[in-house]
């Protein structure tokens, strides 16, 4: 047989590499940054078109490179970082494979331009697909810049993966955040689409980290400093009262890397227990150094994993100097969590007038007519608009006029399948006086219906109620605010302010009202009636996070988020007790629904036990 084995020519050898390091533009970005780092630059640019799509540059002031050294550092295993594999272990540059620049250039078009501080003038080559396009000297200042353009041009099909500009620029933020924090000696700037999003000065890290995530962080950070043989810890957490639902900023660094350590966080959230409530995450910004000896790091550049050595002496060091922090900057005494959230009813307007509501019932209803109606996508399913009308879950608290807040079961064109048995569960009862229930355990609904009982998990039912709302209010029907006395101002870093100002539209439709959403400060004048006033910076938070871990590439997505994000943060949990007029209002308003089966996170909302049930029990 004849000899198969043949080697993988070297452009492919390298497209297949690329692969690996280069997943997206941020990799690009967190490999080029480093490589300017490892140069000792003081001042580093990164500019970026199109998340970074169109173009990702990067300008540096360092060392700059040789004219042979700038033609050679595109071959693979080009590095002047390690001479022997026992290098590695005593590391303290960022890069040290050699294949960073030689897959990039596989894969984009490449754009170097380097000057060394002895010589007079400097190197320029261009690059394509890893074949060499122009070499020329070239007057440049001292330093490297390096261009990389269309990303994947030889590779469609990663191309085309790519996600949407907001969901790669998140990526890129997030790679910038991890190189700036790790470096606040280094002055860097941020510059996208023309614009930049930040510049920030060489400083200390408090001061990098309020110019990274805006004025208020000064406030919340309690430095942390243990000096041990084992580790050399520094850094600051979050005081526990601006803990958030969302997980924030939460930040280790080993030798001045980031990493991810689950073992480590855990850590620190001992620490912490507490003096948060369940569910919300503290800050912070943590450094350690470590002989590099003593820890392996997963050698796999888009890894961020470390092994410890000695873990267990890391977490105690690490938990016991957080929470001798907390307690010498007297953070931890002042708080009291004993108080159970739960047990607050979310509305602002919880002290206003109860309204009994009335049970309206369309008599005339047919429930084969509706399937018809349904089906040719008529206005006004009478059924819905008409049970529900007065009934209405806040205007029990709020006595909001019926008008704004009745539910219409028309949601567009966006087509919700429900299901005729449901509405028809209630339809003997409803014709009578209203329905007895009770809850049980603060937690469910029960209640009689003509086949039996049915018990209704109160915060999932109150949940779709609300999420069918706000998706209403999003697509079809603008939601009513309530306009706020004094305007609220609260700060975001400026990711986050992007993301605000992408979803702007949307959250004015709920209801927000925004006088500016710019720079590191959100204005609000006006929010979405349910909405309590100290819980706006809450929701918003909430929001920014879904968003950010979700993405939300078109406007469906876009609306379902945010009213997924809405009625998470704003239905009534388990734990809240329910008078009897709220109990019925939710009944009511929950089969007024699309789909009152189940949650809009895919969750039963409710069970039912037929009498023939009972009845076998009993037998
Ligand atoms: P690595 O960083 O793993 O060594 P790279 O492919 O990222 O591999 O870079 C190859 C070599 O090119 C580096 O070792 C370094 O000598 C040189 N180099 C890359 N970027 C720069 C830069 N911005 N300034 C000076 N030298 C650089
Ligand atoms: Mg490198």
């Amino acid at each position: 047989m004849a000899d198969i084995i043949k080697l993988l020519p070297d452009h492919v050898a390298n497209q297949i590499a690329a692969g690996e390091v280069v997943q997206r533009p941020a990799s690009v970005v967190k490999e080029l940054l480093e490589n300017a780092i490892d140069a000792k630059a003081s001042i580093i640019t990164l500019v970026v078109k199109n998340a970074g799509k169109t173009l990702v540059q990067v300008i540096d002031n360092g060392k700059g490179m040789s004219d042979t050294d700038a033609r050679f550092c595109f071959e693979r295993h080009a590095t002047s970082k390690i001479s022997s594999a026992e290098d590695l272990f005593a590391l303290h540059t960022k890069g040290f494979r050699g294949e960073a620049l030689a897959s990039i250039a596989a894969i984009a078009h490449v754009e170097l331009y380097t000057k060394e501080a002895q010589n007079d003038v400097g190197v320029k080559i261009a690059i394509e697909g890893s074949t060499v396009k122009s070499q020329d000297i070239t007057v440049v200042p001292n330093g490297t810049s390096v261009s990389v353009k269309n990303l994947f041009f030889n590779i469609p099909a990663r191309r085309k993966f790519l996600k949407s500009d907001k969901v790669e620029l998140r990526h890129i933020l997030d790679e910038f955040h991890r190189i700036v924090l790790a470096h606040p000696d280094i002055a860097f700037h941020l510059i996208n689409n023309g614009t930049e999003l930040f510049n920030l000065p060489a400083s200390n890290l408090r001061q990098r980290i309020v110019n990274v995530f805006g004025g208020k962080t000064n406030t919340k950070l309690v430095p942390v400093e243990e000096d041990t043989e084992v580790v050399k810890l520094h850094g600051f957490v979050c005081k526990p009262d601006f803990a958030k639902k969302s997980r924030g900023e939460q930040y280790f660094f080993v030798n001045n890397r980031y990493i991810r350590s689950p073992y480590l966080h855990h850590s620190v959230m001992a620490a912490f227990e507490g003096l948060v409530p369940d569910q919300h995450h503290p800050g912070y910004y943590l450094y350690l150094e470590v002989d590099p000896n003593t820890i392996d790091i997963n050698i796999h550049p888009t890894k961020t994993e470390v092994k410890f050595d000695d873990e267990h002496a890391l977490y105690a060091i690490l938990r016991s100097s957080i929470k001798h922090s907390l307690g010498q900057f007297q953070v931890a005494p002042v708080l009291d969590f004993d108080t159970d959230p739960n047990l607050d009813t979310p509305y602002h307007f919880k002290d206003k007038e109860v309204h009994i509501p009335k049970v309206e019932v369309d008599h005339n209803y047919n429930p084969f007519a509706e399937e018809v109606s349904r089906s040719s996508a008529v206005k006004n399913n009478t059924m819905y608009t008409k049970a529900t009308s007065g009934a209405s879950w806040e205007g029990l608290y709020a006595g909001i006029p019926e008008t704004v807040r009745k539910i219409e079961s028309d949601f567009g064109n966006i087509q919700i399948e429900s299901d005729v048995e449901n509405v028809d569960l209630f339809e003997n009862q409803m014709q009578q006086e209203a329905t007895p229930s009770f809850q049980l355990k603060r937690k469910y609904i029960v209640t009689p219906i003509k086949s039996g009982l049915v018990i209704i998990d109160q915060y999932r039912a109150h949940q779709r109620v609300l999420y069918e709302r706000f998706l209403k209010n999003i697509t079809v029907e603008k939601g009513a605010s309530q306009q706020l006395l004094f305007p609220l101002n609260m700060s975001f870093s400026s990711p986050d302010i992007a993301i605000l100002q992408d979803i702007r539209d949307s959250l004015e439709q709920v209801g927000f009202m925004f006088d500016r959403v710019e720079g590191d400060m959100v204005s609000v004048r006006g929010v979405p009636i349910m909405v309590n006033e100290s819980e706006v910076q809450l929701v918003l938070e909430q929001i920014v996070q879904e968003v950010n871990d979700f993405g939300s590439e078109d406007a469906f997505s876009q609306s379902d988020l945010l009213a997924k994000a809405l009625c998470k943060s704003l239905a009534v949990r388990s734990g809240s007790v329910l008078q009897l007029e709220a109990q019925e209002a939710l009944i009511n308003d929950l089969f007024a629904c699309k789909d009152p089966m189940v949650s809009p996170f895919q969750k039963p909302i409710y069970i039912t036990t037929p009498i023939a049930d009972l009845d076998k029990k009993f037998m």
